[in-house]
């Protein structure tokens, strides 16, 4: 039985690229890890995908526009 040591979920969620080959961010809404590469970027962050950064920003009602 082999046990394989990398951590799977220590991966980009999209291309699967791991952080020995490139360097991982977190999404913030998620907690999974992506890519620059794959990476959104809203409000200073690195999101997983555009539908976490909205998420997280729309449940965040303290941004003041004006
Ligand atoms: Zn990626
Ligand atoms: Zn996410």
């Amino acid at each position: 039985m082999q046990t394989t040591r990398i951590d799977r979920r220590l991966v980009c969620r999209t291309c699967g690229a791991t952080s020995d080959d490139t360097r991982l961010y977190i999404c913030p809404f998620c907690h999974q890890r992506v890519c620059l590469d794959h990476a959104y970027r809203m409000g200073g962050k690195l999101f997983c995908c555009r539908g976490c950064a909205e998420e997280f920003f729309y449940s965040e009602e303290h941004w003041e526009d004006d």
